[in-house]
C-alpha cells in the first residue's frame, strides 16, 4: 500500500519508521531518501551531484515555520538557484553560500507552493546507473525550483552580489 508524503506529495510504501526532525515527510519517503544517499556515498561517481540531491529533498520538505526551517529552506533554494539558474560549479556555489552566512538573517519563511512538481526522490531511486541517477537529480531539482517560481524574485534578492561571486 502506498501513501502520499506530507512533504513532496509523492507516493511511498506505508511503512513505520523514522523521519527527519524538521524536514517533514512520510517514513516511506525518508527511507527512500536514505537509500538514495547510501547509493551516492557508495561510489565517487555520484560526488558531484550529492549536494543537489540534498538541496532538492530539503526544498521539497520545508516543514513548519521555525528559525531552523527558514534557514534550511533559504540555503537550499539559494543553492539550487546558483547551480541550475546561474550555472555555478558546486565549489563556487559553496563559496557563495559561505558569503551569505554573513547575512543569513535576510531569509524569511516562504509559504510552500500547493504542489512540489511531478518528480520526487522515488524517481531518483528508480535510476539504473550513475548517469541516469545524475540526470534524474538534475530534473528533480529543476522541477522543485519551478514549483517555487512565485518566490524566485525573493530568492534572487538573497543571492550574494555577482561581483562578490567572481572573486
Ligand atoms: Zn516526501
Amino acid at each position: 500500500m502506498l501513501v502520499s508524503c506530507v512533504g513532496c506529495g509523492g507516493s511511498f510504501p506505508d511503512i513505520e519508521g523514522p523521519t527527519h526532525r524538521y524536514m517533514e515527510s512520510s517514513p516511506g519517503c525518508w527511507a527512500a531518501f536514505g537509500e538514495v544517499l547510501e547509493r551516492e556515498y557508495s561510489d565517487p561517481g555520484y560526488f558531484e551531484i550529492h549536494r543537489l540531491t540534498v538541496d532538492a529533498y530539503a526544498a521539497q520538505h520545508p516543514g513548519q515555520p521555525s528559525p531552523q526551517t527558514i534557514k534550511s529552506v533559504g540555503y537550499h533554494l539559494v543553492r539550487i538557484c546558483l547551480l541550475l539558474e546561474k550555472g555555478l560549479t558546486p565549489d563556487r556555489a559553496n563559496d557563495a553560500i559561505l558569503l551569505i552566512t554573513k547575512t543569513k538573517d535576510q531569509f524569511a519563511w516562504l509559504t510552500p507552493p500547493a504542489s512540489f512538481g511531478p518528480i520526487t526522490v522515488a524517481d531518483v531511486r528508480e535510476a539504473g546507473n550513475v548517469e541516469q541517477h545524475k540526470k534524474m537529480v538534475r530534473a528533480w531539482a529543476a522541477s522543485v525550483w519551478d514549483a517555487w517560481s512565485q518566490y524566485h524574485p525573493v530568492i534572487h534578492g538573497w543571492l550574494p552580489k555577482i561581483d562578490e561571486l567572481r572573486r
